[in-house]
């Protein structure tokens, strides 16, 4: 399985949901908006909890 995510940062609100859900793979960037460290990760891990608590639906995760 391929996974791919896609995070739309001008949309992210930094609420910092993804960041606590999923720190294997988030971070708070300097700007203050998330920042995902791996946007092609071997595997799914904690990326789809990050992208359900998102309020703004602004990450996207994509199994191919
Ligand atoms: S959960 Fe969504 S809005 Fe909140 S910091 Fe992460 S990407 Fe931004």
């Amino acid at each position: 399985m391929v996974v791919k995510i896609e995070h739309d940062r001008d949309t992210c609100i930094s609420c910092g949901a993804c960041v606590n859900l999923c720190p294997d793979n988030w971070e708070m960037a300097d700007d203050g908006k998330s920042r995902c460290k791996n946007a092609s990760p071997a595997d799914l891990g904690c990326n789809q909890e990050a992208a359900d608590a998102c309020p703004v639906q602004c990450i996207k995760v994509v199994t191919e």
